[in-house]
C-alpha cells in the first residue's frame, strides 16, 4: 500500500511494491547483475541528479557564476559536431536540487531542469541550421527547447496528441523562445501515427520521443490500482511505438534521419521495436551513433552489449542519468 511517509519533517516518496516486483523480474532477466545497481539509484530519490539546460535566448552570466560556485560544470563539451557550442547544460556529480523557474509573463525563462540523458536524443539527431524538423511527441517540450539551443531549423513542427499536454508544450515554447522565432514554430495536436500520411516526405529530421513505460516515475506510483493497470497496458506500448516510427519514416524525406528514444529499460519497447522496424521497412537503415556515445562517455554509464545504432543509459550513483534508450535510423 502507498502511504506518504514523514521522515525528518519531509514528505518522502514511497516505492510502489507491485511495480518494483514486476521490474525486478523483467530487468533481472534482461540486464542480469546490472539491474541491482540501477535499482539502487531508481529507488533512492535522494540520489537523483538534475541537469540545468541554459536558455541561449535569455543568457545570464550571474546564473552561470552561481552554478559554478555551487559545484556545477558544463557537460557535452568537446570538438565533435554532435556537441554544439551553443548548447550549455550544467551538471553536478553530487545530487542536489536547483529550484525550478516559475512562469512570468513577458519574461523568458533562463533555464530548464532535466535529466541530462534527455539531451542525448537531440545530439544524436544532429539538426543543422535550415533543416526541416518534426518533433512527433513533443510535450512538455524539453527536447524541442534543446533542439533550438543547438540549431535554427528551417521549419520546426512540434506535435503532441494530448490536449492538455499540447497546451503545456505551447507554454514551454512561449517561456523559452523569443518573438519572432516562436511564431515560426508550428505546434500541432495530431495523432502522431497519422502525420506521415498528412505530411509525407516533408522533413529532414524527425524525433520520436515515444510514449513509454516511465520506469523512474512508475516506481513511485501513489495509486496501486492505477499502477497495476499500467503494467497490464504496458504490453500495448510496443505496437503504438512501432506505428509512430512507421509514421515518422513516411514523414522523412529520402536521405533524412530519425531518432527514437524512450525512458524505459524495457527491451520490448527499445531494441525489439527498432529491430521490427528494420525488418519490416526496406527503406530504412541503422546509423552508427557509437562515436557520439564515446564523446559523452565521461558523464554517462551505457549498457555495453548494444549495437552501434543504439545506446541505453543506465543510472548509476554519481551519474544518476537515465534510464534512456536512443536509436538512430536513416531513410534511404
Ligand atoms: N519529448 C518530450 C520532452 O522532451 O519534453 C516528452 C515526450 S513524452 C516521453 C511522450 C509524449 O507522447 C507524451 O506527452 C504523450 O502524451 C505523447 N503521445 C502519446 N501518444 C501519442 C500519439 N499517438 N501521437 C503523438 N503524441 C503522443
Amino acid at each position: 500500500e502507498q502511504v506518504e511517509n514523514k521522515t525528518k519533517g519531509k514528505l518522502q516518496k514511497q516505492i510502489c511494491q507491485v511495480v518494483l516486483d514486476h521490474f525486478e523480474k523483467q530487468y533481472t532477466a534482461e540486464l542480469g547483475d546490472k539491474w541491482t545497481s540501477v535499482r539502487d539509484v531508481l529507488t533512492c530519490p535522494s540520489c537523483w541528479q538534475y541537469a540545468i539546460l541554459l536558455n541561449k535566448f535569455s543568457q545570464s552570466a550571474e546564473l552561470e557564476n552561481t552554478l559554478r560556485v555551487k559545484g556545477y560544470h558544463l557537460a557535452f563539451r568537446g570538438t565533435l559536431p554532435y556537441l554544439p557550442r551553443s548548447l550549455k547544460c550544467y551538471i553536478s556529480r553530487t545530487p542536489r536540487r536547483f529550484p525550478a523557474q516559475k512562469h512570468q509573463t513577458g519574461k523568458l525563462k533562463e533555464y530548464y531542469l532535466l535529466n541530462a540523458a534527455s539531451v542525448l536524443p537531440v545530439l544524436a539527431l544532429e539538426v543543422k541550421d535550415g533543416e526541416d524538423v518534426l518533433d512527433l511527441c513533443a510535450a512538455p517540450g524539453g527536447k524541442s527547447v534543446t533542439i533550438l539551443q543547438c540549431a535554427y531549423p528551417g521549419q520546426f513542427h512540434c506535435n503532441e496528441y494530448d490536449d492538455l499536454r499540447s497546451r503545456w508544450l505551447k507554454q514551454t515554447m512561449e517561456s523559452f523562445i523569443p518573438d519572432p522565432l516562436v511564431n515560426l514554430i508550428t505546434v500541432s495536436k495530431q495523432d502522431g501515427r497519422q502525420i506521415g500520411d498528412f505530411k509525407p516526405e516533408s522533413y529532414d529530421k524527425v524525433l520520436v520521443d515515444a510514449p513509454c513505460s516511465n520506469d523512474r516515475s512508475w516506481l513511485f506510483s501513489s495509486d496501486t490500482q492505477q499502477a497495476k493497470l499500467r503494467l497490464i497496458q504496458r504490453k500495448e506500448l510496443s505496437s503504438l511505438q512501432f506505428q509512430l516510427l512507421r509514421s515518422a519514416i513516411k514523414a522523412l524525406r529520402p536521405g533524412g534521419s530519425l531518432v527514437y528514444s524512450t525512458c524505459t529499460l524495457s527491451k520490448a519497447e527499445n531494441g525489439d521495436v527498432i529491430n521490427l522496424i528494420l525488418k519490416s521497412c526496406a527503406n530504412v537503415m541503422p546509423v552508427d551513433i557509437s562515436e557520439m556515445a564515446k564523446a559523452v562517455s565521461q558523464e554517462f554509464t551505457f549498457l555495453c552489449d548494444t549495437q552501434q545504432h543504439e545506446l541505453l543509459v543506465l543510472p548509476e550513483k554519481g551519474k544518476a542519468w537515465g534510464p534512456l534508450y536512443v536509436a538512430k535510423l536513416k531513410k534511404i
